[in-house]
């Protein structure tokens, strides 16, 4: 089992989420449902505290989120704090124009961070369940240097190949890299490759 890290922003949760979406449509060939969502968010910390009428509220010490199991799923994640400039949403749906599962975050604030958060959604084909594009989905860890979102091999050789390794998957800054560690000035986040 991969460490469950404190989470902060956002980010820190959604990234690890949509992950966890992304897998779960891998391996199943389905979307979890929101059942299933409930259960991610509790595994990743976050205490349930209403739940009905099409909704769902969780919440930890940082962060509240509300999961909307609609057409689509939708979990909106927004600091604790109330600052909805930092909100950001995973939303993950069957497409059945393209035939796929997409799984997304995407900021609620797109005036600062265009495009998506994790550089690309995840598209599964839902026939071969390959996955179609490059997301760079993770969880965090928090070590001596700060909190740092942690990717597998997998992952970093897709990202490698999609021409866009020197773009921080946060927050669309330039990344330094050092070997198979990156680190972003732009949002002080690191990125680290573990197999
Ligand atoms: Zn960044």
């Amino acid at each position: 089992m991969e460490r469950i890290s404190y989470s902060y922003d956002p980010v820190t949760l959604a990234m690890p989420l949509a992950e966890r979406i992304k897998r779960r449509a891998l391996e199943t060939g389905a979307l979890p449902e929101a059942d299933d969502v409930r259960d991610i968010l509790r595994e990743l910390g976050l205490e349930e505290l209403y739940t009905g009428k099409g909704l769902a509220l969780h919440r930890n010490r940082h962060l509240v989120t509300l999961l909307f199991p609609r057409e689509a799923l939708i979990v909106d994640v927004i600091p604790s704090s109330g600052e909805l400039s930092d909100a950001v949403e995973v939303i993950a749906y069957h497409d059945r124009e393209l035939g796929a599962f997409v799984v997304e975050i995407v900021p609620a604030n797109d005036l600062e961070y265009e495009g998506n958060i994790g550089l690309e959604p995840a598209i599964i084909d839902e026939k071969t369940l390959e996955l179609k594009s490059s997301p760079v989905f993770g969880h965090f860890e928090e070590g001596k240097d700060g909190l740092h979102l942690v990717i597998d091999v997998e992952t970093y050789e897709r990202w490698r190949e999609s021409g866009k390794l020197n773009t921080c998957p946060i927050c669309g800054g330039e990344l330094a890299w050092r070997g198979r560690e990156a680190f972003c000035p732009e949002c002080g986040y690191g990125v680290k490759v573990k197999d």
